[in-house]
């Protein structure tokens, strides 16, 4: 074989058209680490490659004269090496060149190594995302929790127990609401101060949770008495008072009249009742307990006129 050929950077083999090795250059000998060449083709490969080459070989070069660019694996004494083999066929004989294809095939590992890697980290980063997203609901839900037993808890604070109507506290703010509206828009507001006449009667005679049935039976029916803007409110023990936005003297003293005519004249589950009432209106420079003193006022008089009547201050 010639001098360059024999040395030259590829290996290099000649094969019959039975793949029995005839010759082959001294770089291929060094690469597979054996002095003389093996008999066969395929004692040089690796048991996959050697499969593939017996299916593709024989009919490639059958049919074309030539094999282009067939990726096998040589086997050697301590490693694998994979390289390319180029074939061409000249009279009944296969020449054989392979080129060593290490580098790319270390390139390739590394290639899928930091693929897969890529892949992990991404999955990796979804299962994060998607455990956030479950503690951002959670959150979420905790939030609305917290919102829901924020209002529970306001409705509480602003309630009577007894009637659930709204307390006194609540009472209180509506009316500072309604005095500044009022100041602000110069209109005017009214209040009901509502007493039960001769309640300790009732208590004394039925019993204590019959008078507490009474109480709430009185605050259902001035809940119906009321427009949806007026607030109805439990002052304390037997009293309870009406704020009337947007309603001047005489307007109050009317609806205060229909209340206590309903009350008299009313069903009742468990006693009779009767109501007196003191109305009062917001005038210029009224503060909450000038408004209270002065539905009082009224209150004691309708008391003092015989009780079951309505008084205006
Ligand atoms: P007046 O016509 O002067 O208002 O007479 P009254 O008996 O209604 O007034 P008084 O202030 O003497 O008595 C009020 C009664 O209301 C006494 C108290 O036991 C009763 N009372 C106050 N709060 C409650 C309650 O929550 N439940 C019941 N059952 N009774 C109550
Ligand atoms: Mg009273
Ligand atoms: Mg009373």
């Amino acid at each position: 074989m010639q001098e360059q050929l024999n040395l030259a950077p590829f290996g290099y083999l000649v094969m019959n058209n039975k793949l029995g090795i005839l010759d082959m250059n001294q770089t291929m000998h060094e690469w597979v680490g054996v002095e003389s060449a093996p008999a066969h083709m395929h004692d040089l490969l690796t048991i996959p490659s050697r499969i593939y080459f017996q299916t593709y070989f024989s009919p490639s070069i059958k049919m074309h004269g030539k094999v282009n660019e067939m990726y096998l694996t040589l086997k050697t004494k301590s490693e694998q090496i994979p390289v390319l083999m180029n074939t061409v066929e000249r009279n009944e004989q296969y020449e054989c060149v392979f080129v060593q294809m290490k580098v790319r095939d270390e390139y390739e590992n590394e290639l899928l190594l930091a693929k897969r890697n890529a892949e992990r980290i991404l999955h990796d980063t979804d299962e994060a995302y998607m455990k956030l997203q479950g503690l951002m609901k959670e959150v979420e839900g905790k939030q609305q929790e917290l919102l829901e037993l924020n209002t529970q808890l306001k409705e509480l604070a602003t309630t009577d127990p007894l009637t659930g109507l709204k307390n006194r506290r609540c009472l209180q703010e509506k009316i500072m609401e309604n005095i500044e509206l009022s100041k602000k828009e110069h209109c005017s507001f009214s209040l009901l101060l509502i007493d039960i006449d001769f309640f300790k009667r009732v208590n004394d005679t039925y019993g204590h949770p019959i008078g507490d049935a009474v109480l709430q039976e009185l605050a259902m029916k001035l809940q119906v008495e009321t427009r949806t803007q007026d607030l109805v409110a439990r002052m304390g023990g037997e009293e309870f008072m009406i704020v009337l936005p947007n309603t001047n003297k005489e307007h109050a003293r009317v609806i205060a009249e229909r209340i206590r005519l309903n009350i008299d004249h009313g069903s009742w589950k468990h006693a009779r009742i009767t109501v007196s009432i003191g109305v009062t209106t917001y005038e210029h420079d009224d503060n909450l307990s000038k408004l209270f003193s002065k539905a009082d006022d009224a209150l004691y008089r309708s008391k003092n006129g015989g009780r079951n009547c309505v008084s205006v201050s």
